[in-house]
């Protein structure tokens, strides 16, 4: 068979929505284009003395709408193929949860784990300065945020190195991820694994959906296995418990924890801070085979580490009815149509992780306005829901106490805004796609209704808005 590479696999996908659609061929071939890409090498000077060279690629799959949006990874294994597609994939999330952004993607093919805090400092900084040079980033041209092996240190950098470049009194929003004392906002650190719970949750309330393949409804006790215990497995897994799933199993590189009962994620995670690995968590059994997670008996399998994990040899392996692909591209493209085929339901990264993304479009919001969301109307909102109270005493003698007031109001703060904004976000996306495979009689899977809606919208943009001469 021959091999298809991460970006022709993206293509696949978007030729399979395609058929379902009446597209004009050319727009199509538009969409399906990686706009530019810049490959850079610079040199670092290590704390030994030594100069390295340093190599990264920064693409710009869509300008459809601007700026472009997407992480940049840190990873050993990264490749130009690798940093198309997953820019080609933020162009199609960005549509589907309308987020105005075209698609980009970054990588820095390093193992952060052989490099020195002021060695990757250096790194980040000198990247920045390449990508500025070259006119890839800025608040309207392309706005970076974390993704594997990278978190809002290295964003606070790129704010930083860009700010001294531009002096722009927008520049916080060159960048997203950032810590909130740095331009960031709150709620982004959990965004992804939260809008991975909050979809979750929405999708097992799909009675008709489910039917079809004969799953009980409600999230309540669904045992969960999940791989890549980084930021967004972590959050997920938390997130997951508390709204009443069971994680039963998790794998890291240093291979799989499993507890029947459910394991204790918060302790768990504090645990692997601590000690660098899962081995010797008293709470659960250890074993180092770590790919046991793919044949793993549970309700639903969520792969959080990196892309390619489930493929043609390990796709029978699976004993779960559910994939929820937080990671980006973690199934292939031909065991993806084998598991729709064997009626496993996929539930597609183009949504799936998409609360990463959207919750920094707030951020950038947030930058540009040079405001923190809530600020104008907290102390407004609680004078109204006193006024109401008192009213209440006044007229029918009910005095409310201060805990029942605090059950029924929630305050208007900054983090609580963002999460109902990335809670609507994700069931309003969500209800869109399931709705479009209810439309075609289950005919197409999740995965093609997702591209369907995003394609509809790239398409429209550009019917609309023009194409350039
Ligand atoms: P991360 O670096 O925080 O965590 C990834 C974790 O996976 C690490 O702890 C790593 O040790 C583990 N891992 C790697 N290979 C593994 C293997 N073979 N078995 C078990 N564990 C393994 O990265 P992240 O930010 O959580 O990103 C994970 C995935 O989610 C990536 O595909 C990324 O593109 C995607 N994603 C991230 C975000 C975000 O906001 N961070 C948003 C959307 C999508």
């Amino acid at each position: 068979m021959k091999h298809c590479s991460f970006f022709e696999q993206v293509d696949k996908y978007v030729n399979d929505a395609a058929i379902h659609m009446n597209i004009n061929e050319g727009i199509l071939n538009q969409i399906k284009q990686n706009n530019a890409i810049v490959h850079l090498c610079f040199p670092i000077k290590k704390d030994n003395g030594e100069v390295e060279i340093i190599e990264a690629w920064r693409a710009q799959h869509s300008h459809h709408r601007s700026p472009c949006k997407g992480g940049i990874r840190f990873a050993p294994i990264s490749d130009e193929d690798e940093v198309k597609a997953l820019a080609a994939l933020m162009s199609y999330k960005c549509a589907i949860v309308d987020v105005p952004f075209g698609g980009g993607k970054g990588a820095v093919k390093i193992d952060p784990k052989n490099y020195s805090e002021s060695e990757l400092q250096r790194i980040v900084r000198r990247l920045t300065f390449e990508l500025y040079q070259k006119n890839f980033i800025g608040p309207g041209i392309d706005v970076p945020a974390p993704d594997y092996g990278t978190s809002s240190k290295e964003m606070a950098w790129i704010a930083d190195t860009f700010h001294s470049l531009s002096n722009d009194l927008n520049s916080a929003a060159s960048v997203t991820g950032k810590p909130v004392t740095q331009g960031g906002i709150r709620g982004r650190t959990e965004a992804t694994g939260l809008g991975v719970a909050y979809a979750l949750r929405e999708f097992f309330k799909s009675e008709n959906y489910l039917k079809n393949y004969k799953i009980k409804s409600g999230l309540k006790d669904k045992t969960i296995a999940l791989q890549g215990f980084g930021n967004v497995g972590y959050y997920s897994a938390l997130f997951l418990s508390k709204f009443g799933a069971k994680v039963v199993a998790i794998s890291e590189f240093e291979g799989m924890i499993s507890n029947p009962e459910g394991l204790d994620i918060e302790e768990l995670k504090k645990y692997r801070d601590e000690s660098g690995s899962l081995e010797g968590y008293k709470n659960g059994s250890f074993t180092s085979d770590r790919d046991g997670i793919f044949s793993f008996e549970c309700d639903v399998l969520i792969p959080a580490a990196l892309e390619s994990q489930i493929h043609t040899e390990n796709m029978k392996d699976i004993k779960t009815k559910v994939i929820a692909e937080a990671a980006n591209g973690p199934v292939t493209y031909d065991a993806s149509k084998w598991l729709f085929k064997n009626n496993v339901i996929i539930i597609p990264d183009v949504y799936l992780n998409a609360g990463g993304v959207t919750v920094s479009y707030f951020e950038w919001i947030k930058n540009l306005s040079h405001i923190r969301f809530g600020r104008m109307e907290y102390r407004h909102n609680q004078k109204n829901v006193q006024n109401v109270t008192n009213l209440l005493a006044q007229k029918s003698g009910i005095k409310l106490t201060e805990d029942e007031i605090n059950n029924v109001y929630e305050e208007a703060d900054e983090k609580n805004l963002v999460h109902s904004g990335l809670e609507e976000t994700m069931i309003r996306s969500l209800h869109q796609i399931v709705e479009l495979c209810e439309s075609k009689d289950y005919e197409i899977d999740l995965r093609t209704a997702a591209f369907i809606n995003a394609i509809e919208k790239i398409e429209l943009s550009y019917v609309e808005g023009g194409i350039f001469p």
